[in-house]
C-alpha cells in the first residue's frame, strides 16, 4: 500500500454519490471533536489531508479517501455536536446510518471515543448499533498524549465497561501528536482478507 498515493476523492451525501467500484471500505466515526481528521491525516502520514476542523461539528458530509486505489478511508460526520439544530442533527442521523446500513463494500469500522472522557449516550448507541448490525469494528481512544501513563489502564477499563465491550474486541490507544497506536491500528486495518 503506497500511502504516497493517498488522496481526497470525493465529498458525497447519498448513496448514488459514493465511489463507484468496489474497493474496500475502512470507516470512521466518533464524536465531533474526537480527533478523527487528525488520525486520518497521522495514519496517511498527512498534515492537512482531512481538514483538521477550526469549527467542530460543522462537517455534515462523508469524505472518501483513496489509498493507493486499493482501499478508501471513509470520513463520517462527527455525531453528538450539542450546539446544532435539531434538524441539523437529523441530517446527519441520516447520512450515517444510509452508510452503515448500505454500503456493503464497508469491511471495518473504526470507532473513535476520546480517551480523557467516559463514552457519551451518543457513543453507547453508535455502539449498539455496530454491534447489532454484525459490523467489524475496533475502538480507537484518541489524545492518549493527553492523560498521564498510570491513567491509560484506568481510562480504558471504563470505557470498556461504559461501551460494554465484548472482550474480544480491541481498544487501541491513540494520539496524533506522539503517533502512538498508529502501527496497531494499521496492523488491525490490514489484517483482513480484502486485498
Ligand atoms: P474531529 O472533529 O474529530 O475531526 O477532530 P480533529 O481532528 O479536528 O481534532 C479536534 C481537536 O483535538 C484539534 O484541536 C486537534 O488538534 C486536537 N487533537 C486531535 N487529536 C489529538 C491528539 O492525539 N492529541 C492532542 N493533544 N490533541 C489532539
Amino acid at each position: 500500500l503506497n500511502l504516497n498515493n493517498a488522496r481526497f476523492e470525493i465529498t458525497a451525501v447519498r448513496p448514488e454519490q459514493y465511489p463507484k467500484n468496489d474497493l474496500p471500505e475502512i470507516t470512521f466515526v466518533g464524536r465531533s471533536n474526537v480527533g478523527k481528521s487528525s488520525l486520518i491525516n497521522t495514519m496517511l502520514n498527512r498534515k492537512n489531508l482531512a481538514k483538521v476542523a477550526a469549527t467542530p461539528g460543522r462537517t455534515r458530509v462523508i469524505n472518501f479517501y483513496n489509498i493507493d486505489d486499493k482501499l478508501y478511508f471513509v470520513d463520517l460526520p462527527g455525531y453528538g455536536f450539542a450546539k446544532v439544530p435539531k434538524t441539523m442533527k437529523t441530517g446527519w442521523k441520516d447520512i450515517i446510518e444510509t452508510y452503515l446500513i448500505e454500503r456493503k463494500q464497508l469491511k471495518k469500522v473504526i470507532m473513535l471515543v476520546d480517551i480523557r472522557h467516559s463514552p457519551t449516550s451518543d457513543d453507547v448507541l453508535m455502539h449498539e448499533w455496530l454491534k447489532a448490525m454484525r459490523k467489524s469494528y475496533v475502538v480507537v481512544a484518541t489524545k492518549l498524549d493527553k492523560i498521564p501513563r498510570t491513567k491509560i489502564k484506568e481510562r480504558i477499563s471504563d470505557i470498556r465497561s461504559i461501551l460494554k465491550l465484548e472482550d474480544d474486541v480491541k481498544i487501541i490507544p491513540f494520539s496524533s501528536e506522539t503517533r502512538q497506536g498508529r502501527d496497531e491500528l494499521w496492523d488491525e486495518i490490514l489484517d483482513e482478507s480484502y486485498f
